[in-house]
């Protein structure tokens, strides 16, 4: 008898799975042992599917055939709808492309279009780990902290001179790790630089309707020729779990969406036909949704600032998030002269105060410094925008409807205050 050799792609040989999704599993085996943890880790919305698109789900559970690789035409029509309604830019159906998660989509674009990677640093989990996958390189731009960690155009130009060939920048606005965002004419300064070095951008925009304040801008209305926008149900939606990603752009880059269609119907076929028909009531502009936005905003809003605010009373350092529900945290000046690594901290944090979080490094931050990312969302949801309806949201709203996140970050701060 032969065994099977253990003989594994080179690639994969020292990767090992998702932060984000391996905080959560090791949470779950904390739990199970009993503990109670502040689940900080995995970023996922705590809102639930808003009623109407799960009415739409269940009306559509008996749609059962494949669907065109390239997506359900009433949702891509909807999608570029969608885009010209809250953006206005000139996005037309047969330029957007369905996708089982955004996610997916950016993997595909990675292997579609033959670039080196660029990345600010800090930047999501995933993309440099695709990078590496595809056998990529991955240029780091390196970002200031005083600056709330934004890539500036003058970095963006230095890290990239005009001729060095083919590039694939990411742009993420609102932000994860950091929930800053881009304004439109720090945007349109980037733009300028990306144009003049015929970058490809991938504006990643999955928290763009998690805009704190609704203002959301985008770099496709600066550098529309360049850039596709990658978006899906999972953040403003609730719906991570259906996976159903989206991705837009215009007629000049529709070469390289057919070269991902090729890729899509080779490997995953289409995204499951009742998510597409649901998600097209979720792309269908209703008061409803509206509202739903709306408090859900409200709500982090309210809660990022509160978090910010107590940890930068610790002493950390810890820009006022702006969309999305994160918080990256430098605690080294609260910290004081002990060094000790990002990695280390969150074990710590996890050990003693029962607080999962994620080291800077996972996000290309370098490994020493004692920086955190805080996901906002181990709170009830639907209490939290139920009760949104009527009342202010202060900090009596936050310690009734958010109280697990208000738990996790005042353990902390006492821990700080304690001498960490
Ligand atoms: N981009 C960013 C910045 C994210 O945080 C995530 C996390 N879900 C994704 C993309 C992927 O989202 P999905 O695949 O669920 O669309
Ligand atoms: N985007 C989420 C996060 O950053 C988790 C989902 C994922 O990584 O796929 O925590």
């Amino acid at each position: 008898m032969t065994s099977v050799p253990h003989k594994l792609h080179p690639t994969l040989q020292d990767m090992r799975p998702s932060a984000t999704l391996a905080i959560q599993e090791r949470c779950r085996v904390l739990e199970a042992e009993g503990r109670s943890v502040c689940r900080l880790g995995l970023g996922q919305s705590p809102f639930p599917v808003p009623e109407r698109v799960v009415a739409a789900l269940i009306a559509h559970a008996h749609e059962k055939d494949y669907l065109p690789v390239r997506g359900l035409p009433a949702l891509r029509q909807a999608v570029a709808a969608h885009h010209r309604r809250t953006q206005g830019l000139q996005i037309e159906a047969e330029d957007v492309l369905i996708g089982p998660g955004s996610k997916e989509l950016l993997f595909g674009l990675q292997l579609a279009y033959d670039a080196e990677l660029i990345l600010p640093a800090p930047s999501w989990v995933s993309y440099a780990p695709q990078a590496r996958l595809l056998g990529r390189r991955v240029r780091w731009i390196p970002t200031d902290p005083e600056q709330g960690w934004r890539l500036q155009p003058e970095a963006l130009a230095a890290a990239w001179p005009v001729g060095r060939g083919p590039g694939l920048l990411v742009l993420n606005s609102p932000n994860n790790p950091v929930g800053h965002s881009y304004d439109a004419e720090h945007l349109a300064a980037i733009a300028a630089v990306a144009r003049e070095r015929g970058l490809l951008v991938l504006s990643d925009e999955i928290y763009g309707a998690l805009h704190h304040q609704g203002g959301h801008a985008t770099i496709a209305a600066a550098y529309p020729e360049g850039t596709l926008i990658s978006s899906g149900l999972s953040k403003w939606c609730g719906a991570g779990g259906w996976r159903l990603g989206t991705l837009a752009g215009p007629p000049q880059l529709r070469w390289l969406l057919d070269a991902m269609a090729v890729v899509a119907s080779e490997t995953y076929t289409s995204v499951s036909a009742p998510i597409q028909h649901a998600a097209v009531v979720a792309y269908t502009d209703h008061p409803d949704l509206r509202s739903y936005l709306h408090r859900s905003r409200l709500v982090l809003r309210a809660l990022g600032g509160w978090a910010a605010g107590r940890l930068r009373g610790a002493g950390c350092r810890c820009p006022e998030p702006e969309g999305a529900f994160y918080l990256l945290c430098d605690l080294s000046p609260a910290l004081g002269s002990a060094p000790i690594s990002g990695a280390r901290l969150c074990t710590s944090l996890l050990d003693e105060l029962q607080i999962a979080v994620l080291p800077g490094s996972d996000f290309g931050l370098p490994p020493s410094d004692p920086v955190i990312r805080i996901a906002l969302v181990d709170f009830d949801g639907a209490a939290a925008l139920a009760a949104a309806h009527d009342g202010p949201i202060d900090e009596a709203f936050l310690r009734r409807h958010c109280g697990r996140v208000v738990e996790g970050i005042e353990r902390l701060v006492g821990w700080l205050r304690a001498g960490g």
